[in-house]
């Protein structure tokens, strides 16, 4: 059965591995660096990107992550974490996908809100919930931009690597999570 990790430092964690479990598959806790072997795509949930960097540097994940070649899914602190490059910070964390964020981008004064957002391949528009949300102020080429919110790019791909920059795993609505599912699916054709 496909396995799908989520990493669980900080944030998020309990609402992604619901989701996970909602679409049938083995969803796990990810805590230590071991269990990467042990998954077949990683979800890195939304949280505080400078918590999590800590926690991952305490908890000896940042070498075995910055070589993790299985899918990840990166959602709000996510995110910011695989981002190659960080506005007004001089350190990125995992740099593994070629954009440019800017953390907590539509100001503090809009602490959350909901939108209806059209994503590339989904069809109907989705429920897209932003807490606090980063945004991607520029996307290399090799970066497929999913959706965008206020002119700027809030859903992503490149290669093995979604992103959000909204919380899938805050609405019933697993469309999001399902196309990361299949990707993992593409890349392990062998597991059922
Ligand atoms: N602003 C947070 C950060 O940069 C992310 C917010 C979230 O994940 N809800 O870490």
């Amino acid at each position: 059965m496909t396995t799908i990790g989520v990493l669980g430092l900080q944030g998020a964690v309990i609402e992604h591995l619901k989701q996970v479990n909602a679409l049938g598959l083995n969803g796990i806790i990810v805590k230590k660096p071991e269990q990467l072997q042990e998954i077949d795509g990683l979800i890195l949930p939304g949280g505080e990107s400078t918590t999590m960097r800590r926690l991952i540097d305490q908890y000896g994940f940042l070498q075995p992550l910055k070589h993790f070649s299985k899918p990840i899914l990166g959602t709000c602190a996510g995110l910011v974490l695989v981002a190659k490059e960080i506005a007004d910070s001089d350190e990125a964390h995992l740099p593994l996908m070629d954009i440019k964020v800017k953390r907590n981008a539509f100001g503090r004064q809009v602490e959350s809100f909901e939108t209806e957002l059209d994503v590339k391949g989904l069809g109907k528009p989705l429920t897209a919930v932003f807490i606090r949300v980063p945004y991607i102020e520029t996307a290399g080429e090799g970066v497929e931009v999913l959706a965008t919110y206020d002119g700027y790019p809030v859903a992503a791909k490149q290669g093995s690597i979604l992103v959000s920059a909204f919380h899938p795993e805050l609405t019933g609505d697993r469309r999001f999570l399902a196309m990361f599912v299949q990707m993992v699916k593409e890349m392990n054709p062998a597991v059922p």
